[in-house]
């Protein structure tokens, strides 16, 4: 191995943060042991930041912004392409600290690299920093300038966490802010500081993006509530963003939350059974379940029922158990022995309230086995409550109203997904579905880097991706001009 490639390997040194453009031992900081859930083992160790590192990274995030807004597009834009570039290059070793970090299987190693590749390519094109518009006034003419708003603070969760730092800091340079990020403390590594080592080695300028590793509980209110956060910006479970909203909320700053799901997989009556099968079961099973659009609740019509839960379970048969770091297992482990307890108690609380274990239910250390529980209700603890488990809750419904009532019976709206052949009906069930995504003859996890990612009702506020998350991290700046003397008296 090369000195370059261990410097990214889980058994470098990655006890140090990256602040100002230098890797720091944080003074007087504790560490954080960072476990492989596949063995359960401590393969490294990273620093327990406390508020003076998080204040140091603000003092570089705002004194390093000014400089680098002053770059012109093409030039961020051309860092970003050697970030880009960089990251390629890292594609085994970032890939490799997703299994051995986060319990990754091989497809969403691959899955998740993508979407890191796809944003930063999207980004790195993004070039409408200006637009003209027509004025109702003689000799005016308008322009709108979309300008930084300055240092974006970022927190990530676990279950992602290269992408979900990737697809924050992507828009965030290219419109010229700063950044300070702070990844889970399940995953710092491959969420922030290996990101950090990318953009080192690409040649962002000292202090553009600064990383600190430590516990929510210890430094996530600095972090989020330092009033150098121009926007905030947070992904995780929704009882940790209603916090981050109101603190963000008391520094006026911008913020966008990106928050839990609780995704309805609606099947009708005339559907492929094949097809719909084959889409539930990835999009139940995909990353153990742990995804904010993983299918939290299967909601199939009466005529197909029997048939659909039959064909299900015969499949879970054949999904592969076990490391993650072999291509043929599709279900690594959980992230830890919290997640665990949780989803086996969502398990058994369901089978207790009167629902039928088809397959599953049960753990390995942390890997729980895929579970199907049909004659599931609405009203079950693993339907209810996102189980962010590798679980299918199979609920039965008479017809449509009943379909759109179940999936709508949620305090969540991330996204959801339909599968009915009748592309009319079909489309008007999308319609009614309260989620900020709905896909047709999919399932609901999908991601773009143009199209809008996010969610109504308990599922956050803002967008990521394309235009809209450049919105969220600009100020829009109306500049008119008046090319003749103009009549006060008429306006
Ligand atoms: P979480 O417990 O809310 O943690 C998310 C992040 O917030 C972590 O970095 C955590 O740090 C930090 N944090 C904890 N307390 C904080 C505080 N008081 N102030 C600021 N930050 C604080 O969520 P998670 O368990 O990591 O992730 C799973 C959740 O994320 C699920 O609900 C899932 O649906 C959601 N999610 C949503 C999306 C989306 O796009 N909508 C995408 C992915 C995940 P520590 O790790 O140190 O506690």
């Amino acid at each position: 191995m090369s000195q370059q490639q261990e410097q990214f390997s889980p058994e470098a040194d990655w006890n140090q943060v990256y602040v100002d453009g230098e890797w720091r031992t944080p003074e007087g900081a504790d560490t954080i042991d960072v476990m492989n859930p596949h063995t359960q083992e401590v393969f490294a160790e990273v620093p327990a930041c406390t508020e003076d590192t998080v204040e140091e990274a603000f003092d570089a995030a705002e004194e390093a912004q000014t400089e680098w807004a002053s770059w012109s597009v093409e030039e961020r834009s051309e860092l970003l392409s050697e970030a880009q570039s960089t990251m390629m290059s890292r594609m085994s070793e970032v890939k490799e600290l997703l299994a051995v970090e986060a319990g990754s299987s091989v497809a969403k190693q691959m899955g998740e690299f993508n979407f890191s590749r796809n944003i930063m390519d999207w980004m790195s094109d993004f070039t409408e920093f200006e637009r003209s518009y027509d004025s109702s006034f003689e000799g005016k003419s308008n322009r709108v300038v979309r300008e930084p708003v300055g240092v974006v603070s970022t927190v990530t969760p676990w279950n992602f966490p290269f992408y979900m730092a990737m697809r924050a800091i992507a828009p965030a340079l290219i419109t010229g802010n700063s950044v300070v990020l702070k990844p889970s403390t399940e995953t710092p590594i491959s969420g922030g500081l290996a990101i950090a080592r990318i953009f080192e080695e690409a040649g962002l300028p000292d202090g553009v993006l600064n990383v600190v590793t430590g516990r929510g509980s210890d430094i996530g209110d600095a972090v989020v509530a330092d009033s150098r956060a121009d926007s905030v910006n947070f992904t995780g479970s929704t009882g940790v963003g209603r916090r981050v909203g109101r603190l963000a909320g008391d520094n006026l700053s911008e913020v966008a939350l990106e928050l839990g799901g609780n995704c309805p997989y609606v099947v009708t009556d005339d559907v492929d059974l094949d097809w719909a099968v084959t889409a539930g079961m990835f999009g139940t099973y995909m990353h153990q379940g742990q995804i904010c659009v993983s299918i939290n609740r299967h909601v199939v019509h009466t005529d197909v029922y029997d048939d659909y839960v039959e064909e299900f379970v015969g499949r879970v048969e054949e999904l592969g158990v076990g490391d993650p770091q072999d291509a043929s297992n599709i279900i690594g482990p959980v992230i830890n022995e919290s997640q665990r307890d949780e989803i086996l108690e969502f398990i058994e609380s369901s089978v207790e309230a009167g629902a039928t274990l088809e397959a599953g239910g049960e753990a390995d250390g942390l890997y729980v086995q895929p579970t199907v529980l049909s004659d599931a209700t609405n009203e079950m603890a693993a339907a209810c409550n996102e189980h962010f488990g590798p679980v299918a809750p199979i609920i039965e419904v008479e017809d449509d109203e009943e379909a759109i009532e179940v999936a709508n019976d949620t305090e969540y709206g991330l996204s959801s997904a339909v599968h009915c052949q009748d592309i009319d009906r079909a489309r008007s069930l999308a319609d009614r579905i309260e989620a900020g995504m709905v896909h047709i003859n999919d399932q609901p996890m999908h991601d773009e880097p143009h199209m809008p990612f996010g969610g109504v009702k308990d599922s956050g506020v803002g967008r990521f991706n394309g235009e809209w998350i450049i919105d969220e991290m600009t100020e829009a700046k109306w500049i008119s001009e008046q090319s003749e003397q103009r009549d006060y008296l008429v306006f």
